[in-house]
């Protein structure tokens, strides 16, 4: 969809899917506050509705702020085409839509966001879709795990909240020679640093609500095609590579080519399921994302000092950090997230349960909230929160055991994050 030449990061962060607005010559991307487009005259009408032209019709399907959003992204992520939605876990569901029917599963890590293990394990039930869930360290379980009705197989570059590193090259090996497509939340890590898409996905989701509005202000999620994927090659995806009866029998991925996937995610999906961004939601994300280099590089260093004082105090158990040379995903890091491992890990106390949440209490600077990827560094006790609908297994599996708390590290003085943290850890320890 960019029509931006190849750039560097710092540079595509601030200009790809902007312009100067054509009638006022604005700098910054307008906040276009409109349902609907005037028509030029019945024969652009009708080109529109049949595809043969781009433009817009109406801002539950596309809208030109939330379209610059969705370029910018899918420029970071080095894809041909992104929608853009309201929320992360919209996301999700906007990456199954086309692919799932009745009766089909996805195969899916253990080891991701509890929010998503809930979605995946109970409310995907609801429109016949299942999922199974597999160690994804465990290439032969992942392999076993694809049956014939499997459409999709999904995972987390750094898993939220463990600490975990996701080997992206096997994985989309096994996909690619089941002729199915991988999808990998990049929320953790952000397009600054891991490109699931280099490393063989299909198709990269993002809860923007995260790092790459980076304030906690608004919530959002993106759906990135690589454009890569023959959805002709096999019969398991009629939405894409069959006429499609809800859009008046249009084979998507004969007329369309890479963009089949985008284009049928804004003109069925978008269009029937609604779960649109709002332009107001994408101006906030298009601010964050401007500055999105420098914040992930400062969010590193934070949370790779914080994590080495963390891991030598004597109340501590264990540090999940995977920017740690302790870390078992230490070197797989240095392939998949080459330029850092996140400012987000899980702390284990000696003192189990009530240690952790006497440390909540204590926190001044960190505030206790459901979220992540803030300017502000944050904490929460995730098997009470994030991951309470869990089973205890599920849990374990998760890195969201009662006895771990799991930090956000900001980008605030990283001396003034330590001394929080001591002083918090010393009451919670007393
Ligand atoms: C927050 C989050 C989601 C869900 O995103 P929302 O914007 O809250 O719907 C999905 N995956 C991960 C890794 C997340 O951190």
């Amino acid at each position: 969809m960019s029509d931006t030449p190849a750039q560097g990061f710092d540079t595509l962060q601030i200009h790809a899917g902007a312009h100067p607005d054509p009638a006022t010559g604005a700098r910054q991307v307008p906040i276009y506050q409109t349902t609907a487009y005037v028509f030029r005259d019945s024969d652009h009408a009708a080109a529109l509705f049949n595809l043969a032209e781009v433009g817009y019709i109406y801002s539950r399907l596309t809208n030109p702020t939330v379209g610059a959003l969705a370029d910018r992204i899918c420029a970071l992520e080095g894809g041909a085409g992104a929608i853009c939605c309201s929320s992360g876990h919209a996301a999700q569901i906007m990456a199954l839509f086309p692919l799932m029917g009745p009766g089909c599963n996805i195969v899916a890590s253990t080891r991701l966001y509890g929010g998503t293990v809930t979605q995946f394990s109970q409310t995907i039930k609801r429109f016949g879709w299942s999922a199974t869930f597999v160690d994804f360290d465990d290439l032969d379980a992942v392999k076993a795990a694809i049956d014939d009705n499997t459409r999709a197989v999904f995972c987390e570059s750094i898993a939220n909240p463990g600490g975990y590193i996701t080997d992206l090259d096997a994985i989309s090996a096994i996909s690619d020679a089941a002729g199915v497509p991988l999808i990998v939340d990049n929320t953790s890590a952000s397009p600054y640093l891991c490109n699931p898409i280099k490393h063989g996905a299909t198709l990269v989701v993002h809860s923007t609500t995260k790092y790459l509005t980076g304030n906690g202000t608004v919530t959002g999620g993106c759906v990135i095609d690589s454009g890569k994927f023959d959805w002709s090659q096999n019969d398991k995806f009629p939405s894409l590579s069959q006429p499609e009866p809800a859009y008046h029998g249009l084979n998507f991925h004969e007329a369309l080519g890479g963009m089949a996937f985008t284009f049928h995610s804004i003109a069925v999906g978008l269009r029937d399921l609604g779960m649109t961004m709002n332009p107001q939601g994408a101006h906030y994300t298009l601010m964050g994302i401007e500055t999105l280099s420098l914040r992930m590089q400062k969010h590193v260093s934070n949370a790779k000092e914080v994590a080495g004082w963390l891991e030598n105090h004597p109340a501590v158990e264990k540090v999940t950090y995977a920017g740690l040379p302790s870390s078992p995903y230490a070197e797989r890091a240095t392939r998949i997230c080459p330029k850092g491992a996140g400012g987000l890990f899980t702390v284990a106390l000696k003192d189990g349960y009530d240690a952790c949440v006497k440390l909540v209490d204590s926190l001044e600077l960190f505030s206790h909230v459901a979220n992540l990827g803030d300017t502000r560094s944050l904490i929460i006790h995730s098997a009470s929160t994030t991951h309470r609908q869990l089973s205890p297994e599920q849990q374990e599996a998760a890195g969201a055991t009662p006895n771990v708390v799991r930090l956000s590290i900001g980008i605030e003085d990283p001396v003034d994050i330590i001394a929080d943290l001591e002083q918090a850890l010393a009451k919670a320890t007393a």
